[in-house]
């Protein structure tokens, strides 16, 4: 038997509508704010993720699924995110001289080779959405708003938000020296990417996962303590405006984000009892991303929420039931004859918009009602030789248990006014 990867999922359909109702949430918040929808490939040139998720990051250096295409000597990855494809379709397609503020959304699939458990797979889906074209923080805050609102629709009222500053290309050289001294300090107790990538990108140094480093993170100076008059500003009317927005949030000097391109505001939306991958929502500003992808100097914010953790969110609070659609009506059918008609019933109804359903399998009628019942069918008909015969039939309300004797031509007709 041929299994699937590791770490991927089928979502079999009686799940699917929990999918589907979280999708529908996602799609309408995302429009209610303006944001269009946009689709771009599964798979990029892995030099457009090296380049905009960034060389130094785990994403890039551990965890892209990366393969030579077949006919031309190039590499391609499948994708880890989806920022860095959104920002080479609005270049590439020449949008960016549209109109500002740009707002995108998508839902997709991401492609991560990370170690499997609860809450992290290889294959995730994943929320997401992009603004460009304005500095303002209050564009920051109106990204946050909406993935609030989004959380706040699914019943997650009580996941916190927690806010930091990371700064600018100002402050980050002071930051940055201030981060080197701190490790290298330290440097024999980090682990070998990290010393490998210690001048490089110190920044990188504080989300890594090995305890030792991590350990020494928690002592690290902080991005707060070095933000220029400008960002420090930014970061004030950032609070001001969740403020006046009513969202509750803290701010947590410890969220970096473990992408490159991020600059001043990040954050996280965090979900408590869901264990060790709590973050359900990720995001911030990424202002230095088009312009290192070829485009101009273009700033923008975003986020990607993962909707499996926000699932497992929904589950902890016993929110992850939705009500299955049931079939209007059922027509058990006794013989061949009585299948071919009950057929041209149902799907009379179905043309009307109905969701209908009759027997196809030729089972005996104690079999038939037991499947009536377990589709949750509002009503059932039995037709039968003797149904035909008089062209008349008993339509039954599952609920009631009412019967009433119907004519077989005025079926159709009869349901329809239910
Ligand atoms: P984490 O810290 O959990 O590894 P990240 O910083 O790598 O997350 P992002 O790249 O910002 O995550 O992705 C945004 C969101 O996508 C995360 O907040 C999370 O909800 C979800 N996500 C990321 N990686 C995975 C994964 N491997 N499996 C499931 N969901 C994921
Ligand atoms: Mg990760």
């Amino acid at each position: 038997m041929i299994r699937r990867i590791k770490g991927t999922m089928d979502i079999m359909p009686e799940d699917t509508p929990l999918f589907r109702h979280i999708e529908g949430i996602m799609r309408e918040e995302a429009e209610r704010y303006g944001f269009g929808e946009i689709r771009t490939p599964m798979f990029e040139n892995t030099e457009l993720f090296v380049r905009g998720v960034g060389d130094t990051t785990d994403v890039v250096q551990k965890e892209m699924y990366t393969f030579v295409d077949r006919d031309e000597d190039k590499s391609i990855s499948l994708r880890p995110e989806g920022t860095a494809s959104v920002a080479r379709a609005i270049i590439e397609n020449g949008r960016c001289s549209d109109t500002m503020p740009m707002k995108f959304y998508y839902i997709i699939s991401c492609f991560r080779h990370e170690k499997p458990q609860a809450g992290r797979s290889r294959e995730f889906f994943q929320f997401g959405t992009e603004m460009f074209g304005t500095e303002s923080p209050t564009a920051d805050a109106t990204v946050i708003a909406l993935a609030y609102s989004v959380l706040c629709r699914l019943g997650l009222d009580n996941v916190k938000l927690h806010i930091n500053s990371i700064g600018c290309k100002q402050c980050r050289p002071g930051y940055r020296d201030a981060l080197i001294s701190h490790f290298s300090a330290k440097e024999e107790c980090l682990c070998d990417t990290c010393k490998a990538r210690l001048s490089k990108n110190p920044l990188r140094l504080l989300d890594c996962k090995n305890p030792e480093c991590h350990e020494l993170a928690l002592s690290a100076p902080k991005t707060v303590e070095h933000l220029c008059p400008d960002c420090e500003k930014k970061f004030t009317i950032l609070k001001e405006s969740l403020d006046a927005m009513h969202i509750p949030y803290e701010v947590d000097t410890s969220i970096v984000r473990g992408l490159d391109y991020y600059t001043n505001t990040v954050f996280e939306f965090i979900a408590e009892g869901i264990g060790a991958q709590s973050t359900v929502c990720g995001g911030g500003r990424y202002d230095g991303l088009v312009e290192s992808l070829g485009g101009p100097n273009l700033p923008g914010i975003g986020f990607g929420m993962g909707l499996t953790r926000v699932i497992l969110a929904m589950k902890e609070k016993g929110l992850d039931t939705v009500e299955k659609k049931k079939p209007s009506l059922y027509i058990a059918a006794l013989g061949e004859r009585a299948q071919v008609v009950a057929l041209g019933i149902v799907e009379e109804l179905r043309r009307g918009g109905q969701y209908c359903e009759c027997d196809i399998v030729g089972r005996s009628l104690k079999a038939q009602m037991k499947y009536a019942d377990k589709i949750g069918a509002d009503y059932t008909l039995i037709l039968g030789d003797g149904e035909l015969e008089s062209q008349t039939a008993q339509l039954r309300s599952m609920k009631t248990g009412e019967q009433e004797t119907v004519e077989l031509s005025k079926i159709v007709e009869k349901m329809s006014n239910i």
